[in-house]
């Protein structure tokens, strides 16, 4: 057997059997009566039923529509409540038409801010966590193993057709993998590449997990190697030129 054949394996599993997640439910317990954790697993949950525990839900009828709000609502056809409930979790719109593409308090970019309406039941929204990686934080002290924590969603990516899961929230593990000053095959060193490797993990955690009435919101990878901290996937505002370009046409 060559050597690859002999490198450590990586293993996932989705966790099967979680319940619809209502507001308070304490995940770590839940996840951990249904899968034995062991130390240095990576626990991915989808960021809807960390919403849901901390009570994310809003109903549209609570919001009181803006002019703006009104206004894009108009132009998109879409529910002028929704469109405030999407203002009022944004630092910036950075597209409005044909879609809401937004900068979220917290950082990250999405479509309609990540506020989700499938999987969510009748006439209510549910919003992203406020602080995703707060929550991730304090999901991995709740358990009883040494993990790391990855807060996935499915988002859209610009450039590329197809949603996927991304990282919005991380705790105990690197966002990025810095490769820098390692050298290519012909000996090269590289200069410039950071590996976002939660974003990697996110990707495969959602493809397990599914989009549909799957029930499954977590997944556990067992095996890989990665850095316990550092890294940020959120690039700031100055250094992002494509942000640049689209707030410069508006
Ligand atoms: P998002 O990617 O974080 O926006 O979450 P999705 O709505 O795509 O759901 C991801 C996975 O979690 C799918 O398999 C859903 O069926 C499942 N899911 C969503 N909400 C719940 C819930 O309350 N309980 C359970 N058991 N599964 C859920
Ligand atoms: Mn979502
Ligand atoms: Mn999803």
């Amino acid at each position: 057997m060559n050597q690859e054949n002999t490198m450590p394996q990586i293993q996932g599993f989705l966790v099967r059997g979680l319940p619809v997640i209502g507001e308070g439910d304490d995940l770590a317990s839940l996840i951990e009566s249904l899968f034995e954790l062991q130390d240095g697993d990576v626990l991915c949950i989808a960021s809807t039923v960390v919403a849901k525990s901390e009570r994310r839900f809003r109903e549209l009828k609570d919001y009181e529509p803006s002019d703006r709000a009104k206004e894009i609502a108009k132009s998109l056809g879409k529910d002028p409540s929704f469109v405030q409930a999407v203002l009022d979790e944004s630092e910036q719109v950075l597209i409005d038409n044909p879609f809401l593409l937004v900068a979220t308090k917290f950082g990250h970019i999405g479509i309609n801010a990540g506020i989700d309406q499938s999987n969510v039941g009748e006439d209510r929204i549910l919003l992203l966590p406020v602080n995703p990686k707060a929550s991730a934080d304090r999901i991995r002290k709740e358990l009883s193993k040494n993990c790391a924590v990855i807060i996935t969603d499915t988002c859209g990516r610009p450039f590329r057709c197809g949603v996927a899961g991304v990282a919005v929230g991380w705790s105990g593990i690197g966002a990025l993998r810095d490769w820098r000053g390692e050298r290519d095959i012909h000996g090269k060193a590289l200069e410039i590449t950071l590996e976002a490797v939660v974003d990697e993990i996110a990707g495969m955690a959602n493809m397990l997990m599914g989009e549909a009435g799957d029930g499954t919101p977590a997944a556990v990878f067992r095996g890989l190697e990665y850095s316990k901290s550092g890294g940020e996937l959120f690039m700031p505002e100055y250094q992002d030129m494509i942000r640049r370009h689209l707030t410069s046409y508006r």
